[in-house]
């Protein structure tokens, strides 16, 4: 059995894993490599296989670092099935048509400036089109969780719970040489929404995801009294609270929240907008998939009830509607993409409300370096937006507890079931993993920090 990765090797996007075990070359995940430029530039890169030899893509869940690359894979030839669960075929349709979609606007604009300045744009040409996401999505075959999936020369995959989004999975890979397990992304236990991971079952050797194996997080509870403390006091200050969110998970778990406390009388019942076409969709995905979420969650939706839509909840999709949220001076809560801010509708609010001293901005996601975000975070007294100077006078709060991430507790419970697997850390920083291999050593456990394009010979 051997692994090679493509992607998320010492670093945390552009998730790819190629697995060879009976003869047969499996692919988990063709994820697009997201930050700087010099991280992107690597999407342009070959592939470390060869693409028509392989016998079957399986995707662990629909975020764009673990499916971005795909359409790549169909251009250059893979004819194959890509197996996964029914809702990250729905979520990757999304995610994949919008990328496409910012791509596009991306080179047409810096086409457009190079021209008026008389000179070559720099920016590389899409890496695919609409065309391309059809012909991918064409190629995507549904299985179920639990279920065996037969891949032929007795390889059979499981597709297991992992808790992170909904749809994500991690998936366990049998045939006669041995039992191989990719972990996906595996989930935060203090998730209010997704039900835990499954734990899985014993095997030689575990491919395991590293995110914040060198962390742990806030309780559920401690988040959401610092949540609720942070909300009753910019409501109180009067102006409009933003609320800058990623559109598949976080923003649904903060409508979750919100409907829960404008309906307990912990807030009051005020407007709140999502102002985001794409997070729009995602929640009325979410509405729709009962089987994934706490029994609370289940029993709510089975009853009728829309656990993720606040009463007073707008869903405004035009930019029309969009714009008009701009005559709006207090007295509003405002969820929009982008998370950390680098673009999106959120930048017209911020534009509108950071200068306020009774506005708010609300951080519930994380922020890398190099945005308007982290500017923030970091205490900036002037921001730049759309060529203005704009003066930060309203308050900035940040909440780190959410994430859809397991912590170094969560991975350690979740690999302590896969016995005496040898461990190859994949999808983390290399201080991160350092620091985690550490821990599993204490615990007589073998790991391995994954490096991108090297073949590793599994147990
Ligand atoms: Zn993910």
């Amino acid at each position: 059995m051997k692994l090679i990765s493509a992607g998320a090797a010492q670093t945390v996007t552009g998730s790819s894993h190629l697995l060879e075990l009976c003869g047969k070359k499996i692919l988990i995940d063709c994820g697009l490599f997201q930050g700087p430029r010099e991280i992107e530039a690597r999407n342009y890169e070959p592939f470390p296989f060869e693409v028509s030899e392989l016998d079957a893509v399986l995707l662990t869940h629909g975020h764009l670092d673990h499916i971005g690359r795909l359409p790549l894979l169909i251009k250059q030839g893979y004819q194959g099935p890509i197996y996964t669960i029914h809702a990250t075929k729905a979520i990757s349709k999304i995610i994949l048509l919008d990328a496409a979609k910012i791509q596009l606007e991306d080179y047409e604009r810096a086409l457009r400036k190079a021209k008026r300045s008389g000179r070559e744009s720099e920016i590389s040409e899409p890496l695919f089109g609409n065309g391309d996401v059809d012909k991918t999505l064409a190629a995507f075959r549904l299985v179920d969780f639990e279920q065996p999936l037969d891949l032929g020369n007795k390889v059979i995959a499981h597709f297991r719970p992992a808790g992170h989004i909904l749809g994500s999975a991690f998936i366990e890979l049998d045939c006669p040489d041995g039992r191989i397990i990719a972990s996906g992304d595996l989930g935060n236990r203090e998730s209010a929404v997704q039900e835990d991971a499954t734990l899985p079952r014993e095997c030689d050797a575990v491919i395991v995801e590293t995110t914040y194996a060198n962390r742990s997080h806030r309780s559920l509870d401690a988040t959401l009294i610092e949540f609720h403390d942070v909300l009753r006091n910019s409501i109180k200050a009067g102006g409009n609270v933003l609320i800058p969110s990623f559109a598949l998970e976080r923003t649904q778990n903060i409508l979750y929240h919100l409907k829960n406390m404008i309906k307990a009388g912990d807030i009051p019942q005020m407007p709140v907008y999502l102002d985001s076409p794409m997070a729009a969709k995602m929640t009325g995905l979410y509405s729709r998939c009962a089987n994934e979420f706490v029994p609370e969650i289940r029993e709510r939706l089975s009853d009728g009830e829309d656990p993720f839509f606040p009463e007073t909840a707008k869903f405004t999709i035009s930019s029309a509607e969009s714009r008009k949220i701009n005559d709006i001076d207090g007295g509003a809560i405002i969820i929009a993409g982008s998370g950390m801010m680098t673009g999106g509708r959120i930048v017209h609010h911020l534009k509108h409300n950071l200068w306020r001293r009774e506005a708010s901005l609300v951080i519930v996601g994380y922020q890398a370096e190099g945005t308007l975000g982290r500017r923030l975070i970091n205490g900036a007294e002037r921001v730049r937006i759309f060529g203005e100077s704009i003066v930060v006078r309203a308050g900035i709060h940040t909440i780190g507890g959410f994430s859809a991430h397991a912590d170094k507790d969560d991975l350690l419970r979740w690999l302590k079931a896969t016995g005496k697997a040898r461990i190859y850390m994949v999808h983390g920083e290399p201080e991160v993993m350092s620091e985690f291999e550490r821990s599993l050593h204490q615990l007589d456990r073998e790991a391995i920090m994954v490096a991108q394009n090297k073949f590793y010979d599994l147990p």
